[in-house]
């Protein structure tokens, strides 16, 4: 029997136990905090559960329109909105630790390293113990970067993970960053009814997003009453009681009550052993892995963050997936991030799959662009949903659809006809050629696709 030590229980670690479980292998997982990782405790969960009650506010906020007159005070006892977060989270936590053990999988709490390209190392309460394996997966994650000038202190000076200890609003929240991460949450506080203040080194928001899509994001930030500050780089961020004070690098200052540092993440790879088993990491400590997860040791795989290949925690399951089926033999299909999707949780949502504008551009691959306003969709009108579209690229000549951007509330439940058309390569006219519902706001991904339609 093939023994697997696997070191991380988020999605690459227990994703990739329970199919090696399948796979007949002996496996132990080795977690320091938590079953879920970072994803269930700290990231993906506890923020799309914040987002959820984000959401609902501003669809009472659009109550007006829909002819429902709500009484004027209505807002989010932050206490028990992070209270509801926090427990969700650990039972999400606790419900895959019982699958994960269920499946047969031996789940010990502890710290490990890797001793050798066929040792992993434990550190438990005081005791150690040395795991022998023919074969190791390193999903050991990463954690937010903080700079030596903007030091969190868990009360106003907060990193993402620190968000939920807060048991009242701020009173302003400046978000640092405006990635995704910080995109998401300078939504989500400006859904709670908090003042924002959104610094942004770059031209627009979420760089390197779909511009269309990232540009509308910021109308509709503004609009809502955030104050975005484009081309603002962040130099410190320092407290004084109450207060929080970013300094920009241009001299300028924005003081708040509370400041959110989204400044990325940093893998958690050091100290693990992996240099001296062979493995290889990148100038950021990213571990290098092939398509199917390999390092450069024999034996060692790595899914997930701590490779940095997209961070995302549906990235990082297949990562995990995809390693334990080439080792124990089973059909392997490589990560292709041609076929992926990925959603951003601002209001509105913005989903996309396949290759990006860009992407497309730099490839110099020729194609026909349909994009189409949700606005003029019926179903959008009678919901009262005035921003969003759908975009569609497909191949010129053939009309194979190769990518695709929706933006709109819940994108991430509607791009998955587009991901279908994406990894199974249909056409436009097949895409538009499926019956949706009338009315409907999938309707609109069929209308985008007839549009681009070619007569021969
Ligand atoms: C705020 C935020 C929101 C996000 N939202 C989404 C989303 O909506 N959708 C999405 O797809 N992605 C989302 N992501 C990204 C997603 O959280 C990550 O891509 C995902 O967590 C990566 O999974 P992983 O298994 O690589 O690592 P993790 O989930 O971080 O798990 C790694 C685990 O390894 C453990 N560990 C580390 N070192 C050791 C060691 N030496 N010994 C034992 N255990 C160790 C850690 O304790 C941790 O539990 C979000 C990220 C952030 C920051």
């Amino acid at each position: 029997m093939t023994h697997v030590a696997i070191i991380g229980g988020g999605p690459g670690g227990y994703e990739a136990a329970l199919v090696a479980r399948r796979l007949g292998a002996d496996v132990t997982l080795v977690e320091k905090t938590g079953i879920g990782g970072s994803t269930v405790l700290t990231d993906c969960v506890p923020s799309k559960t914040l987002i959820a009650t984000s959401d609902f506010l501003t669809e009472v906020a659009g109550a007006a329109e829909l002819g429902v007159q709500v009484p004027r005070e209505i807002k989010a006892d932050m206490a028990a909105v992070n209270a509801r977060v926090t427990s969700l989270a650990e039972a999400q936590s606790g419900d895959i630790a019982q699958k994960v053990r269920e499946a047969g999988t031996r789940v010990v709490d502890g710290t490990a390293v890797v001793a050798g390209p066929s040792q992993v190392e434990v550190e438990s309460g005081g005791t150690r113990e040395t795991i022998d394996a023919d074969a190791i997966l390193v999903a050991t994650g990463a954690h937010p970067r903080v700079s030596p000038d903007a030091m969190p202190d868990g009360e106003r000076i907060l990193t993402w993970e620190q968000l939920y200890g807060l048991t009242t609003l701020p009173e302003h929240l400046v978000v640092v960053g405006s990635g995704v991460t910080g995109a998401e949450f300078a939504s989500a506080y400006n859904g709670l009814g908090v003042r924002v203040t959104l610094v942004s080194s770059r031209d627009r928001v979420l760089p390197g997003e779909d511009e269309d899509a990232a540009n509308l994001i910021e109308d509709v930030f503004r609009r809502r009453g955030m104050e975005v500050l484009g081309r603002s780089r962040m130099q410190s961020v320092v407290r004084d009681g109450d207060t929080v004070t970013v300094t920009l690098t241009d001299g300028r200052t924005v003081e708040g009550s509370h400041c959110l540092l989204a400044l990325g993440s940093i893998p958690n790879t050091a100290g693990l052993g992996l240099e001296e088993a062979g493995v290889r990491l990148d100038d950021g400590g990213f571990v290098k892995v092939d398509k199917v997860s390999r390092t450069h040791a024999r034996g060692i795989y790595a899914a997930g963050d701590c490779t940095g290949v997209l961070m995302l925690a549906s990235v990082a399951a297949e990562q995990g997936r995809i390693a334990m089926s080439h080792l124990l033999g089973d059909a392997v299909h490589p990560l292709d991030l041609r076929k992926m999707s990925s959603n951003i949780f601002t209001s509105p949502e913005i989903a996309t799959v396949g290759l990006s504008e860009k992407a497309i551009q730099e490839q110099g691959m020729l194609v026909d662009v349909a994009s189409y306003p949700l606005a003029s969709n019926a179903r959008a009108k009678m919901q009262g949903i005035h921003d969003g579209f759908v975009k569609l690229f497909a191949r010129r000549g053939v009309g194979t659809v190769v990518g695709g951007v929706i933006v709109g509330p819940r994108a991430s439940e509607l791009v998955h006809v587009l991901s279908l058309a994406v990894s199974s390569s249909l056409t436009a006219d097949q895409v538009a050629g499926a019956f949706t519902v009338y009315p409907s706001l999938s309707g609109s991904v069929a209308e985008a696709a007839r549009h681009l339609h070619t007569t021969l």
